[in-house]
């Protein structure tokens, strides 16, 4: 039987976010995400509705979004970060709302400026007040390590995992490697728990830093996670986890996954066509390896 993974592509949203200098117009951003579209990718986080002075890189997103709904079976996430965000993100007809706070709480002081109570409080109402038809993802990032407070202890990780589990019972919960800091075992070890404790329904969100990247997913894969955050070209990082570089790149996991006859929906040359297209982007630092790959290249 042929096993199927599941890519979320964040290039538009995570890789893009984190470009400073130019503005990545709209147009660029809605060219990209057609490219991964053609490219088959059928899930996408495609912006965020925070304050466009906030994140400038993520203004325009209901521009964006708009354009998404033209695009026949994409589901899209928008990353909504308060009440503002949530309503308009309901209005704009996002399909999956993206929750956010961190695991450890210096990582959420740094990015959402205020502690891991108050984070998940808020966080809960907007879970209980999502209608019905919307589908939420929570991303839980730090869990494995954060650039504050270090390595994560699992038993602390699992706690907050739990907590948000019985927020309700059907939502997606990614499991982030913020940092790119995780190591395989402690993915594995971290995935086999929470997927025994509470079910599949978790999903892996990793990057590169430390060139970890694919093998962490690959351990989480082995672990049972059937979803994962990756971006073409491997752009990205976070602002507020210094160091961090991009997500890992999708290109890198199409191309493991394919190796492992586990179907991805994938078409490996318009990949490449999506994936050159964000390393080029003005400003965006790229990664991955299979890019550069010419024997991989000429597969297409
Ligand atoms: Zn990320």
């Amino acid at each position: 039987m042929t096993q199927t993974a599941i890519i979320s592509e964040v290039a538009p949203r995570d890789g893009i976010q984190s470009i400073t200098g130019a503005l990545v117009s709209t147009d660029a951003k809605i060219a990209l995400i057609q490219a991964c579209y053609d490219a088959g990718l059928r899930r996408m986080e495609v912006g965020s509705f925070v304050s466009p002075k906030a994140i400038p890189q993520m203004a325009q997103t209901e521009v964006v979004l708009a354009a998404c709904k033209r695009m026949p079976g994409l589901e899209s996430t928008v990353l909504v970060p308060n009440r503002r965000g949530f309503d308009a993100a309901i209005e704009h007809g996002a399909d999956r709302l993206g929750f956010f706070m961190s695991a450890t709480a210096g990582h959420n002081k740094a990015n959402l400026n205020r502690t891991r109570e108050e984070s998940f409080d808020e966080l809960a109402k907007l879970v209980k007040d999502t209608p019905a038809g919307t589908l939420i993802r929570f991303n839980l990032s730090c869990v494995f390590h954060c650039p504050f407070d270090g390595v994560v202890p699992e038993a602390e990780a699992l706690e907050w995992v739990e907590r948000i589990v019985f927020l309700d019972p059907d939502m997606e919960i990614a499991l982030a490697d913020t940092t790119g800091n995780a190591s395989p075992d402690q993915v594995s070890r971290v995935f086999r728990q929470a997927i025994g404790r509470w079910g599949n329904r978790f999903a892996y969100h990793g990057h590169d830093t430390y060139g970890m990247g694919v093998a962490n997913v690959s351990a989480a894969w082995e672990a049972g996670c059937r979803v994962f955050d990756s971006a073409a070209g491997g752009i990205g990082g976070c602002p507020f986890a210094p160091g961090a570089t991009g997500n890992v790149a999708t290109e890198d996991l199409a191309w493991m996954f394919r190796r492992m006859g586990v179907e991805t929906g994938i078409a490996w040359n318009r990949l490449l066509v999506a994936a050159d297209m964000a390393a080029a982007i003005p400003g965006a630092v790229p990664g991955g390896r299979m890019r550069a790959v010419s024997a991989a290249r000429q597969a297409a």
